[in-house]
């Protein structure tokens, strides 16, 4: 809100430059700014699949309008060239829809400026004395998001402010919702759309950037967002749910070091307070992504990162007591599954023979006095309220027709 000359600013609605009556869209312009951030947002975006960066920029989903990219670095044009678009679309003389991504956060450009510099700029604006300046990245998100069909925050840097923003902040750093303002409405009257990570799943950027352009084309509803302006389905579930390592935690079961099968929060896993799907999805291709490769959760996609989640890699201090509680919980359940899981595993014939012909290695089919004694009720309460409760009217019959077929078959048959 402070960069000298100012956001957008409160309650002004700009009017639309394009609306649907003009016939279908089949081109959007997308320009991605960089501000304060790694580009590792940028290399995210290029490793998605579903959909891939190149089918947007092909238009080969059908339906969908083709995607336009002014990328600074993934375009092949430079210099003026590049820019050309952009002061366009900043003219309001572009001529086709826009949205805009915006990378990293947004630093306070009046800190820079009052030494004469800036935190981050790109293109040239002339001034009136001849001389050339840059044109800070903040004040181009300012312009373009007047116009822009929707503006779109790419990474936890742009979504809350994150890594730049963190103590010590001295850019004055802040996210893309923090510069534009509460009031902020895009053309399509939508609030900036958060998609955050560090860096976010490449996935979730081009999906997200896909459902936009599905509504602004007109072939789609609104995407559900959250309070938070996160798209509603990506960020609603925390880590933990979708872990692969959850069923571990229940069962009271936590590595004690790294390279370990078990759940990570005694490892310093934030996992269970944390909305990301990343172990879900899968970081590229449904493949990796932290605690499926046996990294920790240190909370990169939530508003309080990094400073609510440091120090890193310590365990978090409500882990005292849910992992406590689980342990003495989950080690009873796990005996239970355990029993269950090994009498599910010997056919009928091997429990009668009590013998398993494997070659692998020796299984154990003779049940002990206390499995036996567990089965004996397992058993019953698997079948009761069914017609095949042990004892049950329909259980006689059953027993009865057996026992009258085998007397009465022909010998032959007895013999096979
Ligand atoms: S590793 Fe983290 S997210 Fe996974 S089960 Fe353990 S606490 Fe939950
Ligand atoms: S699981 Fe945690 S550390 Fe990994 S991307 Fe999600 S929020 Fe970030």
């Amino acid at each position: 809100m402070s960069d000298g000359n100012g956001p957008p600013g409160t309650a002004q609605r700009y009017m639309p430059r394009f609306t649907l009556d003009d016939g279908p869209i089949t081109e959007v312009h997308a320009f991605w700014l960089a501000g304060m951030s790694c580009d590792g947002c940028s290399i995210a975006a290029t490793g998605a699949q579903n959909p891939t960066v190149e089918q947007l920029m092909t238009g080969s989903i059908p339906g969908l309008p083709r995607i336009v990219l002014h990328h600074p670095v993934l375009s092949v044009t430079a210099g003026k060239d590049f820019m050309k678009a952009h002061h366009l679309a900043r003219a309001g003389k572009l001529g086709a829809p826009y949205v805009v991504l915006m990378e990293g956060s947004v630093p306070d450009e009046s800190i820079a400026g009052a030494f004469g510099g800036y935190w981050s700029a790109m293109g040239a604006e002339h001034l009136p004395d001849g001389t050339q300046r840059p044109i800070p990245t903040a004040h181009w998100l300012r312009d373009l998001a007047k116009g822009a069909a929707a503006v779109i925050a790419v990474g936890t840097c742009a979504t809350w402010g994150g890594i730049p923003a963190a103590a010590g902040n001295v850019t004055g750093s802040m996210s893309v919702m923090d510069y534009l303002g509460k009031d902020y409405l895009s053309q399509l009257g939508l609030p900036p759309i958060n998609i955050p990570g560090c860096a976010p799943l490449g996935d979730n950027i081009t999906e997200t950037i896909t459902s936009v352009l599905m509504f602004l084309a007109g072939i789609g509803p609104l995407p559900e967002f959250d309070e938070l302006g996160r798209p509603a389905w990506m960020f609603t579930s925390t880590v933990h749910r979708g872990c692969v390592r959850a069923g571990n935690y229940e069962e009271g079961k936590f590595a004690d070091e790294y390279g370990q099968k078990e759940c990570l929060v005694e490892l310093g896993c934030w996992g269970p307070v944390v909305q990301c799907n990343m172990v879900s999805r899968g970081a590229v291709g449904h493949n990796g992504g932290c605690m499926n490769t046996g990294g920790i959760c240190i909370g990169c996609t939530m508003p309080g990162f990094p400073d609510a989640f440091a120090p890193f890699y310590k365990k978090p201090p409500g882990t005292l007591v849910s992992s406590v509680l689980s342990r003495g919980t989950g080690g009873f359940v796990s005996y239970l599954r355990n029993f269950t899981q090994r009498s599910r595993n010997l056919t009928a014939r091997w429990k009668e023979t009590g013998s398993v012909p494997s070659g692998w290695a020796s299984v154990q089919a003779k049940a002990s006095s206390v499995d036996r004694a567990v089965g004996f009720f397992y058993e019953r309460m698997k079948a009761s309220g069914t017609r095949f409760e042990p004892g049950s009217a329909r259980q006689k019959e059953l027993q009865a027709s057996a026992s009258d077929y085998l007397r009465k078959r022909p010998p032959a048959q007895a013999a096979e």
